[in-house]
């Protein structure tokens, strides 16, 4: 009865933890590992195709915005209007529409802000308890909530002169039509809106303004870094319609394709950077600006527009005179800017060639904060990312490629990415940056630029899926860091072991916001399995081919999970099933264990051989200790003592040869035909190494199996053993290997390339573990009641440095 209802509790979790598609297990312990995803996996329709392709029928809404706003710098506030031009391509007919307003995010009614809980330590168990923590940010950041008023002013939303009724719902606004739209048909309508920029470091978030304290200008400096800064409109799919998940911080953006044009009005001494290209180049720059422009589309490094004397004097003071800089971008998912008195701006021409788009501008704008980090690297990286992963999907589409020095430590939008790293004021008013800083400078930039292609062109849905962007731009920035400089460590296998051991996590297929631990499971471990991928199971030709198939497919387009996986097994040909359900869809890890080796030799069935050896192998059994300890006392048996006494038996044992046998033998050898005669003779003839290696699958993920030999003569052997052996059996499986050499020992991934999370069960014979200790002194005991107040009674007061105190 016990035993019974353990076997039915573990079935339930089995099932339980793969998925409720899958086909239920009734009777024993059989896990089919390779059980096909179509069971899980939607079904193919005319917009998405089985081999994981946009569909005949594959549709996408549109919207086009023309926005015009002002950057109010003293009440660091948005002020203006947005006109959106919406295409329904769907073939569906819409009474309403959903408009994205993610600055509602940071209003303190907003959903994120109301459900975001707090971490207290576990001994807080009243005031005995170790008190609990609340840093100083969050006490500003509370502060700020509780003193300013966040999110869109939404102030009109018009079709025509006509207002249209709005309703909003958390970070989404309805706006119902007076006609329905109908398939095929575009609409527009207009939104009069405002709100006041978070600070961004107080409140976090992917954009805001930072405050110099310390710059020369009265009251400090600024730098604004804008993004989600315009009513979006939000994203109706084939798959889901109108995307009903409210924006909780994690889960990121749902995007439409469209174009745009803007003007941003900003204080006239102010430079801005934007997604798209600058239309009036003319207006906002000086004659000189614009032959530095000029040379810069040919230059070997990047060439100052403004150069970063001219920042440091242009930040000393500020004007109330304003400027419009007018942008325009085509095909974008998304529009995002900067801005700040405080900017130096670099550029550099990429002659990427192709027919697409031959030549792109490569562009930085950082303050003197960023200084000679900044110069040296960040437009390089820029066009360094843009040569690896256009040759790993497809040329880059857009005019320009833009690389931002904020507060926001590392943010991409179409054509325009925000990155933190920064240099060092020393006491001496020099500025130098670490290591740390440059690796950091170079790796963010990689990253940012990288999220130019996924998800910006690639238009996976992020609100649904942070890895199908982060993952697989998480795997490419590892493929253009190593191309920048071979010593970059990043999602290497062995780095993920920890994670994948760890209890407090969920399968990577787990909607965006409700992820635990978001960096290993939608960066590192998916990066980490695509590397695995290519590198042990597909091969580089085969996974290449597939991955720019994959994003030639859905450039511009949505793609989903299985329109991925199924696009990398069909473009591959080799069926991957296992793999996205070991490493997409469970928690399992990876952990093969290498148990036993049997070492075996061919019988000649001669018995004047065997029976010989077995006499000899008979021999190496250790002797009864009875026997060698009464041998080792000079005992003597009777028979040794009565030495005449002997028959048949003293001269015969259960190995020696009669003719009885002999016959059997040429019997056996008469009864093969001449063609088996011929493979058993030379098999005895060639007498070789039989070895059974006897695996077993302690982590539960199945996966290829690499196995080194060492042979006694010092040569190695490698072999990767597909992971299809685990397929019958996915628990333990046994497997023959024939050798002329004798194998001395055995090592299964050498190379830690399968985030096997336990290494030393991959050795046979296991080896001695290598490992540290340290002489420690104990630390003396603390506590309320130790302190020596008779002594520190005597302690003098100090004087406050600080005078605001
Ligand atoms: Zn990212």
């Amino acid at each position: 009865m016990f035993r019974n209802l353990i076997v039915l509790l573990t079935l339930c979790l089995t099932v339980a933890s793969i998925g409720m598609a899958q086909v239920q297990q009734t009777k024993g312990n059989y896990v089919d590992k390779f059980r096909q995803m179509d069971e899980i996996w939607p079904t193919a329709n005319s917009y998405r195709t089985a081999g994981g392709e946009p569909g005949h029928e594959y549709w996408q809404q549109r919207a086009d915005y023309k926005i015009n706003v002002t950057l109010d710098e003293k009440k660091h506030r948005i002020e203006g209007n947005v006109e959106i031009t919406y295409h329904n391509n769907s073939p569906d007919t819409l009474r309403f529409l959903w408009v994205q307003l993610d600055q509602n995010r940071f209003n303190k009614n907003s959903m994120q802000h109301k459900t975001a809980t707090y971490n207290a330590p576990d001994s807080l168990k009243g005031f005995d308890g170790s008190p609990a923590r609340l840093s100083l940010g969050q006490l500003r950041q509370q502060q700020l909530m509780e003193d300013r008023d966040f999110g869109f002013e939404i102030n009109n939303v018009s079709q025509g002169g006509n207002e249209l009724k709005h309703t909003v719902v958390g970070t989404k606004m309805r706006v119902d039509l007076p006609m329905p739209l109908k398939s095929g048909e575009s609409t527009s309508f207009a939104v009069d809106y405002a709100f006041n920029i978070i600070e961004s470091d107080v409140m976090g978030g992917r954009g805001g303004y930072e405050h110099f304290p310390d710059d020369e200008i009265d009251g400090g400096g600024y730098l604004y870094e804008m993004s989600q800064w315009y009513p979006r409109m939000g994203a109706y799919t084939d798959y889901e319609a109108w995307t009903a998940k409210e924006f909780l911080g994690s889960g990121e953006f749902t995007q439409e394709f469209g174009n745009f044009d803007v003007t941003l009005t900003v204080p006239a001494d102010h430079v801005v950077a934007a997604t798209g290209e600058l239309q009036n180049m003319n207006d906002v720059m000086t004659s000189e600006q614009l032959e530095r422009w000029e040379e810069a589309k040919t230059a070997v490094r990047p060439v100052y527009i403004v150069t970063m004397e001219e920042a440091i004097e242009n930040e000393k003071e500020g004007t109330n005179d304003t400027k419009t800089w007018h942008f325009a971008a085509e095909n974008v998912r998304d529009f995002a800017w900067a801005s700040s008195r405080k900017f130096a701006w670099d550029a550099k021409g990429y002659d990427q060639g192709g027919s697409v788009r031959p030549h792109v501008m490569a562009m930085s704008y950082f303050p003197k904060e960023g200084g000679e980090l900044w110069e040296k690297y960040s437009t390089e990286v820029v066009i360094h990312t843009m040569e690896v992963y256009s040759r790993v999907s497809f040329e880059y589409p857009y005019p320009v490629a833009i690389s931002v020095n904020g507060p926001v430590g590392g943010m991409e939008y179409p054509m325009i990415t925000f990155n933190g790293p920064r240099t060092i004021l020393n006491d001496d008013g020099t500025r130098t940056y670490t290591m740390a800083e440059k690796e950091f400078l170079i790796g963010v930039v990689i990253h940012e630029v990288g999220h130019f292609y996924f998800p910006m062109i690639v238009n996976s849905d992020e609100r649904q899926w942070t890895w199908m962007d982060e993952g697989l731009n998480s795997y490419l920035d590892g493929v253009a860091g190593r191309e920048w400089d071979y010593d970059w460590a990043n999602s290497e296998p062995s780095d993920i072991i920890d994670y994948m051991k760890s209890q407090n996590q969920v399968p990577i297929m787990t909607q965006s916001d409700s992820v635990l631990r978001l960096g290993p499971n939608a960066y590192t471990k998916p990066a980490t399995s695509l590397n695995i991928l290519r590198e042990v199971i597909l091969g580089r030709d085969l996974f290449d081919f597939a991955f720019k198939e994959y994003s030639r497919r859905w450039m511009f387009k949505r793609p989903t999970p299985s329109d991925f996986f199924r696009t990398m097994e069909e473009a591959s040909g080799v069926d991957l099933d296992w793999f996205w359900r070991g490493w997409y869809y469970t928690t399992d890890h990876v952990d093969i264990s290498l148990d036993h080796i049997y070492q075996m030799r061919m019988d000649t069935k001669d018995p004047d051989i065997d029976f010989g050896r077995r006499r000899d192998e008979n021999n190496m059994k250790p002797k009864s200790l009875y026997v060698t300890r009464n041998e080792e006392e000079g005992m003597r048996s009777w028979v040794q003592r009565n030495r005449d006494v002997r028959d048949f038996h003293d001269e015969n044992d259960q190995f020696t040869v009669t003719n009885k046998e002999r016959n059997e033998y040429i019997d056996f050898l008469d009864g093969l035909d001449p063609r088996e005669r011929r493979e058993f003779e030379r098999a005895v003839d060639e007498d070789k190494n039989y070895y059974v290696l006897e695996f077993s699958n302690q982590g539960g993920l199945v996966m290829p199996i690499l196995i080194e030999f060492t042979f006694t003569d010092g040569s190695t052997e490698f072999m990767n053993i597909p992971a299809e052996i685990w397929r019958r059996n996915h628990l333990s499986v046994k497997k023959l290997f024939v050798f002329d050499k004798e194998v001395e020992r055995v090592e299964l991934d050498p190379d830690w390339y399968t985030a096997d999370t336990n290494v030393e069960n991959n050795h046979y014979p296991r080896r001695i573990i290598p490992s540290r200790i340290e002489a420690y002194k104990a630390s003396p005991r603390t506590g309320l009641k130790r302190r020596n107040v008779m002594h520190d009674m005597k302690t003098e007061l100090k004087e406050p440095k600080n005078e605001n105190r």
